[in-house]
């Protein structure tokens, strides 16, 4: 049976250890780190997700404000709002909820927050530091996914990572991070999409296997080679309404050596993640770290 790589236990031992930071931060500074959350519209999936990540942060000492705008906003009000953020010293990250209704263009959105406030890691000037070698903050999902493998001892360096998935958020910058020149990276790393040729195989040969596709059980346990670790992404939700992955948690755990559990696997990491970046933009603000 694989080990179970537990998100959510490791999601609270580093939210501890960022209270405590965050702590120190205070202490020293008289100010909290500060995250501004904006949401757009009544989507039911979107308020739970801000409500789980102001929580987080009340949890861990760290401010956060909701800016909570109609579903018919404009273009020009969003952006107005998110300029408004830009300017105030109080707020290190900006987290703007996506997606966006129709009327917005989401990227338009993403390149106008302040890329020292950019906790999401989303805009082309994070990216491009990122693809550069130079990074200051990675996208939360992906660094989840990365911390959830070292901390729980998983060798990524020289091993072959097959990434199903090359999203903007999670496939390509998790691809980025994990080819890195650096510690705790030098994978050689393969990424999929809906359009690779012999999928089955390629997924057969990954060390570890990360599958970031929105499709409910798609992983079954012939896709995937005995040892391998497995990291389910996918969050998705079943006619009876609980949450559920990508990977077909009950037969893929009896071939991989390690897989991650949907719910409690990679989701409380990603908010954790957002802590820590806040954290290190209130550091870089302020202390010029
Ligand atoms: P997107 O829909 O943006 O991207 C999906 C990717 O999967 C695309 O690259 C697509 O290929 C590829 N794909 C779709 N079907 C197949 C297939 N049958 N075979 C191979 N590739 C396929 O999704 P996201 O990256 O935003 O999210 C992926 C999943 O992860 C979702 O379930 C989402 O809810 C979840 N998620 C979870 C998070 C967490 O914190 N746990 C955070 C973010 C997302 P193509 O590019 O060719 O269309």
């Amino acid at each position: 049976m694989a080990k179970i790589l537990d998100g959510k236990k490791l999601a609270q031992t580093m939210q501890a250890e960022i209270a405590a930071k965050a702590a120190a931060f205070f202490a020293k500074h008289h100010m909290k780190p500060g995250l501004a959350a904006v949401l757009v519209g009544d989507d039911p999936g979107s308020q739970i997700y801000v409500k789980n990540k102001r929580l987080a942060c009340q949890k861990a000492g760290i401010d956060s404000w909701l800016n909570a705008l109609s579903a018919n906003t404009s273009q020009v009000q969003l952006l107005d709002l998110v300029m408004q953020l830009n300017l105030d010293p109080k707020v290190h990250g900006i987290l703007v909820q996506l997606p966006l209704p129709k009327q917005i263009d989401e990227n338009a959105v993403i390149r106008a927050v302040s890329p020292a406030k950019d906790v999401d890691g989303f805009g082309p000037e994070n990216l491009g530091l990122l693809v550069t070698g130079q990074p200051r903050f990675y996208p939360c999902t992906p660094l989840g996914v990365q911390q959830l493998l070292l901390r729980n001892g998983i060798e990524i360096e020289g091993r072959h990572v097959v990434i199903v998935g090359r999203s903007n958020i999670v496939g390509k910058p998790l691809a980025l991070i994990l080819m890195q020149k650096a510690v705790g990276a030098n994978a050689t790393v393969t990424v999929c999409h809906s359009k690779s040729r012999d999928l089955a195989d390629i997924m057969r040969r990954a060390d570890i296997l990360v599958v970031a596709i929105g499709q409910t059980h798609f992983l079954k346990a012939d896709m995937v080679k005995p040892g391998a670790v497995v990291v389910d992404v996918g969050m998705n939700r079943l006619p009876d309404g609980k949450p559920t992955g990508d990977v077909d948690f009950q037969a893929v755990e009896k071939v991989a050596s390690a897989i991650t559990p949907v719910p409690g696997g990679v989701g409380p990491m990603t908010i954790t993640m957002l802590l820590h970046n806040t954290l290190r933009s209130a550091r870089l603000m302020v202390e010029n770290e």
